[in-house]
């Protein structure tokens, strides 16, 4: 067996404190890595800082709201339905992530967690999961979230909690 390197890139070898640990689902509808081309980045960006805010110049929602919380270092833990595994699954699986949030926190002291779940979630079985009913999915996601938040808020007592419901529009904050 033999070793070949296969990219080039200088990464950084400090040591970092972490901003935020987000807890987001894998879907790569809400982590898009497509790019836009320069000169549609270029105007967007204008429109973006001119104020108009529905021309973000991000194509990831999750990047868009890095950026928007001005998160230097945050932590990124995603699995399959965000916080799902936290308020819906089995105790097995709610200690397997909340194992992960330990050593994050251990390692990179977040001051915040972020907890994520979001419509037509195929963790959940999409949005036909709730016989077309958006309210009852939308209601199913505020319940789990506000679920979720407050185990984590007695787990993690001194660390602020936000709790996030994205969908095809964006972030909307429970509150
Ligand atoms: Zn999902």
């Amino acid at each position: 067996m033999s070793l070949k390197r296969i990219l080039d890139l200088k990464v950084s070898r400090e040591h970092y404190q972490s901003d935020a640990l987000i807890i987001w689902c894998f879907d790569e509808r809400f982590d898009d890595y497509r790019e836009r081309h320069p000169l549609m980045h270029l105007l967007f960006s204008v429109l973006f800082w001119a104020g108009i805010k529905r021309f973000n110049p991000e194509t990831s929602l999750l990047r868009a709201y890095i950026r928007q919380q001005k998160f230097r270092h945050p932590d990124v833990l995603k699995l399959a339905g965000g916080a799902k595994a936290l308020a819906f699954e089995g105790e097995g699986n709610r200690n397997a992530l909340l194992h992960q949030i330990w050593k994050a926190i251990r390692l990179h002291g977040a001051p915040r967690i972020v907890l994520m779940l979001h419509v037509d979630c195929g963790a959940f079985g999409g949005s036909q999961a709730f016989g077309d009913d958006p309210s009852g999915e939308m209601k199913n996601h505020l319940g789990g979230l506000s679920v979720a938040g407050d185990f984590l808020r007695q787990e993690f007592p001194d660390k602020k909690v936000d709790l996030l419901l994205a969908d095809f529009n964006g972030l909307c904050a429970l509150e």
